[in-house]
């Protein structure tokens, strides 16, 4: 491997690159930095995003600008206003010790007026997108005479996006003794007619195969039926506690659809699309940037200029329907040498686009089993065991509160101290997957593994929960309370209350505890009593609400019904009322940005 020294790069670039970590090229600036400073003027790189080709035609461009010559010398295009503002940036900061070198971004969607007068003062460098240029260019504010290196970087991406005409008009502006580099991560066939017309001799220099995805990404696809896709999306999220991933969808609605629900479902997830305002999508990039949302659900557009290096995983909810598509979103995870996972959320009608893509990305697809419930809670017990290891303790804080929690919890055994802790954070989780309906696969290869949580029907009340509503037993009236599983409510507490809350010794029948509010029964002469007894008092800080069911009520099995506010009888029961102790999604929006550790103080799916 070569220095950037021997490479040619000089020195006060490498005092800039040095201190912003780099210490040895990657293999696309190995290959690419030679050629750019030497005498070949023209070069196709094949190269996924993540590479480092930033620098790979950066640091040639910035160390060939004259700065005595206060005209453009390098014009770089590139699809997006995030990417341009990235590059602009990161040339910025490797000519930090380039005196009076004056890089520009033009981009749309910001003032004109300022990138004119700007452009006036004079500019070596222009980083642009297509459309502001020409509108420059259309204006007379920009001259690109002296335009001696054109870079169009993602160029298949910029034609996806239909700059095709715009990038023509600019390129027959520029003088045609300039170099010119194209920077793709495919090669489709526009490219090839592109490079046919505006290169001659391009040296072609290709980092991994051709079409190739990168060899860090592992690519995993779920089968589900097309009703159950939302659901899988959850339990892989689920699954990995930590993740850090963009969620492609394929049009602006559905994006803001499933980013929806996954912020009623308690997930720190956000959207990103063109149905938001530029400043809305600034904003939203920049809380994905610094982590404070894990769950990005984007378009492929919009996600186009967000560069983040460290993704854990992208998840295309349902393929794209440009296959080339893929390519783009997957490598937006196992960059800079870090590993990620592409997951694919697919239905059968989809399967034969899985094995085209194999051929695209000259790799095979494996198979994921949704994972169960057990695995889910076990993984996010263990992530949580993790993170109370791994925590920071400001000792000299927190020691002055411990005498007293200590003597609070002096009854209690460590083990005792260690369930209670997990069932504080866990208990919703576990209900939520016992509840749960296993996601059939529409492959024979799948197997059900929930074995050690039942489903709904085995378990202990079931026989009194199932079907649909009842009347009370004879003699007996059937009581509403307006708490249940989610207060930690079970028939033992419920009669423990009735007993504490009642004067007089009450005899109670059946008892139905559903997931926000439960049923008991009480002989008829009780009823009043009961409710006059009950009624205003508290559990954990809740007021109590008791009342006759109306028309008999009942668990109508694990429907919507129970665990989003159903009718039971003609009265209509809402359990959805906010829980406590988790966070809503306006908490998530206000909250500090966190560290690295994100989902600091653990996301709390709302399970109900
Ligand atoms: P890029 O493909 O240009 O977006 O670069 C991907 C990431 O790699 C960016 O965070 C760069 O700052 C980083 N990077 C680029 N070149 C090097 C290098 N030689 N050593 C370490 N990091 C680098």
């Amino acid at each position: 491997m070569k220095t950037f020294e021997e490479l040619g790069v000089a020195a006060n670039i490498r005092k800039a690159i040095e201190e912003m970590g780099y210490e040895n090229p990657m293999p696309v600036q190995e290959e690419v930095i030679p050629y750019l400073l030497g005498d070949t003027s023209d070069v196709i790189a094949l190269a996924q995003t993540g590479t480092g080709k930033t620098a790979a035609f950066g640091l040639p461009v910035l160390q060939k600008v004259n700065v005595k010559e206060n005209v453009p010398q390098a014009l770089i295009l590139c699809p997006t206003r995030e990417l341009c503002l990235q590059i602009a940036g990161d040339l910025a900061d490797y000519s930090k010790y380039i005196d009076n070198l004056r890089v520009l971004p033009v981009y749309g969607g910001s003032s004109i007026e300022s990138q004119i007068k700007s452009l006036k003062r004079g500019v070596q460098i222009i980083v642009a997108t297509p459309g502001r240029l020409i509108d420059l260019i259309n204006r007379k504010t920009v001259d690109l005479k002296s335009v001696k290196n054109v870079v169009l970087d993602e160029a298949d991406e910029m034609l996806n996006m239909g700059f095709t005409e715009s990038i023509d008009e600019i390129l027959s502006k520029v003088p045609e003794g300039r170099s010119m580099l194209l920077f793709s991560a495919t090669m489709p066939k526009e490219i090839a007619k592109i490079t046919k017309k505006y290169m001659q001799n391009p040296k072609e220099i290709t980092i991994g195969r051709k079409n190739e995805g990168s060899s860090n990404v592992k690519h995993v696809y779920y089968m589900v039926h097309a009703k159950d896709k939302y659901l899988a999306l959850k339990r892989i999220a689920d699954f990995y506690p930590n993740i850090y991933g963009i969620i492609f969808c394929r049009t602006r609605r559905e994006t803001q659809e499933i980013a929806d629900k996954l912020i009623q479902d308690g997930y720190n997830a956000d959207s990103l699309h063109g149905d938001l305002s530029q400043a809305q999508r600034d904003y939203v990039m920049q809380k994905f940037r610094i982590r404070n949302i894990q769950l990005l659900v984007a378009t492929d557009v919009a996600a186009r200029g967000l560069d983040v290096d460290d993704l854990t995983h992208v998840i295309n909810y349902g393929l794209p329907d440009d296959i080339e598509s893929y390519t783009h979103r997957s490598g937006r995870t196992g960059r800079a040498g870090k590993t990620g996972t592409s997951i694919s959320i697919v239905h059968v009608k989809e399967k034969g686009k899985i094995r085209e893509i194999e051929k695209i990305i000259n790799k095979k697809f494996e198979q994921g089993t949704i994972p169960s419930g057990e695995a889910i809670c076990e993984k996010q017990l263990l992530n949580l065991v993790d993170r109370i290891e791994k925590v920071k303790v400001n000792e000299d804080e927190i020691s002055k509160l411990l005498p007293s929690v200590y003597r609070k919890l002096d009854w209690l055994e460590k083990e005792d101290i260690i369930k209670r802790v997990m069932a504080l954070e866990f208990n919703r989780l576990i209900d939520y997957y016992r509840d749960a309906q296993e996601i059939e696969s529409p492959s024979d290869r799948y197997t059900r593994e929930e074995k050690s949580y039942p489903r709904r029907k085995d378990r202990e009340y079931s026989d009194r929960s199932s079907g649909g509503s009842r009347g009370a037993e004879r003699g007996y009236s059937r009581l509403f309370i307006n708490i249940g599983r989610t207060d930690h409510v079970n028939p033992a507490t419920l009669m423990g209350l009735v007993n504490d809350f009642v004067p007089e010794k009450v005899n109670i029948g059946r008892i139905d505890i559903m997931q926000n509010f439960s049923f008991f029964e009480v002989p008829e002469k009780d009823a009043q009593k009961v409710i006059k007894g009950m009624s205003k008092q508290e559990q954990n800080g809740r007021r109590i609400s008791v009342e006759v069911a109306q028309g008999g009520g009942g668990d109508r099995g694990n429907t919507g019904a129970s665990r989003y506010g159903g009718r039971v009888g003609k009265k209509e029961y809402s359990d959805s009322r906010p829980e406590r102790g988790s966070r809503r999604n306006s908490d998530y929006k206000s909250s500090k940005p966190s560290d690295k550790g994100h989902r600091k103080g653990g996301r709390k799916p709302k399970y109900s």
